[in-house]
């Protein structure tokens, strides 16, 4: 048997989840972020999946662009972090780039490109309180004013918020009047919304939104109530059973203690293939219709649970970690992280398998 580990990566899941998004806002052109190898579920695969649905996709840095732009896709790539130097803005491969713009260094250097330089597509973006990236929005004239030569009607007006996914909206909300304070809708076209936005703040379905963890199926926070269809579900199968008496310990650090005579199956997959270290004892996943726990510590290649419930269970029979059987939310809440950085933290050696 060849090991059984795999994420399962569905495709058509995600095309749906892209159309219901869009479905919210049938006005607003679409940007589908694929950075981070689109969320851990494939960068190529998933950008020929959706590249008719989308007018923009976008990656974080130069380099997944040109990875992206290598496999053939055609449709303009956004990099949210802008460029890091003039090679990058230089290359033969941005016809199709835009850069998302940041930072006065930024704008400096395309100023200073050499005149046999292309003018780079850009976009602009503004901090209106999240304080990581952007010019201070109060600064969209003096930019306007003093790099036109960079700027032209399709250039947009972007912010991002620190907290649309929160139940109290105070934050978000802050941060949308500052943006409409100093843009207006008739003079720029404008982007400010991620996939929690999109779906809680109507206010954010601007020209352009930007969604990324939707598309993957996991709902940006609990109170969105959406029906997204679950693109990743982690798999991997069992591949040791035993009982143990009361008493006895399981795994490293022996910090799982049977309470009672208990029966633990072995799982093989670890935290060298992402899955988090730190999961705590009671971390549930689902096997032969039924949840089960986690019980001993996360090793490098395997996990163990308590399987004493279970009327049936055999060496072989599935686990799923999180997926279309256990929601990847309810996992990760338990493990402390989130969905994304679930997905994202998925190692190269778990094998990607698309239906
Ligand atoms: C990653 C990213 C997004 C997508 O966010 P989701 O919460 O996954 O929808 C949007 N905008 C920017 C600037 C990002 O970096």
């Amino acid at each position: 048997m060849t090991r059984p580990t795999k994420a399962i990566i569905n495709l058509d899941a995600i095309k749906h989840n892209l159309a219901l998004m869009k479905n919210i806002a049938s006005d607003s052109k679409v940007v589908s972020v694929v950075k981070a190898d689109a969320y851990g579920n494939g960068a190529i695969k998933v950008a020929k999946a959706i590249e008719a649905q989308s007018d923009i996709l976008a990656v974080a840095i130069y380099d997944e662009a040109v990875e992206l732009i290598e496999y053939e896709i055609h449709k303009p790539i956004l990099i949210l972090q802008g460029p890091y130097d003039q090679t990058e803005l230089a290359s033969a491969k941005t016809q199709n780039i835009i850069w998302m713009v940041h930072a006065y260094w930024q704008l400096e250097m395309i100023n200073s490109l050499p005149t046999n330089v292309a003018k780079p597509k850009i976009w602009l973006k503004f901090d209106t309180g999240m304080h990581r990236l952007g010019f201070p929005i109060n600064q969209v004239d003096r930019i306007v004013n003093d790099y036109s030569n960079c700027i032209d009607q399709d250039t947009v007006f972007c912010s991002h918020l620190a907290c649309a996914d929160e139940l109290v909206t105070k934050h978000a909300d802050h941060q949308i009047e500052e943006f409409f304070k100093y843009v207006s809708t008739n003079k720029y076209e404008l982007c400010i919304a991620n996939s929690a936005a999109h779906i809680g703040f109507e206010n954010t379905r601007l020209s352009y939104v930007r969604l990324g963890i939707a598309l993957y199926g996991a709902r940006p926070a609990e109170h969105l109530d959406i029906e997204l269809l679950p693109a990743n579900s982690l798999e991997s199968s069992i591949i040791a059973i035993r009982e143990i008496p009361k008493g006895d310990s399981v795994g490293y650090g022996a910090s799982f203690v049977a309470k009672r005579p208990t029966k633990i199956a072995t799982v093989a997959i670890g935290y060298a293939d992402g899955y988090p270290r730190h999961a705590k004892n009671g971390t549930p996943a689902w096997c032969n219709g039924q949840i089960i726990h986690l019980a001993g510590r996360v090793s490098m290649d395997m996990l163990t649970f308590d399987v004493s419930h279970l009327e049936t269970v055999e060496v072989g029979d599935t686990v799923q970690l999180w997926g279309d059987k256990l929601d990847i939310n309810r996992v990760a809440k338990e493990i402390g992280t989130i969905a994304y950085e679930l997905m994202t933290r998925l190692s190269k050696r778990v094998p990607r398998f698309y239906v």
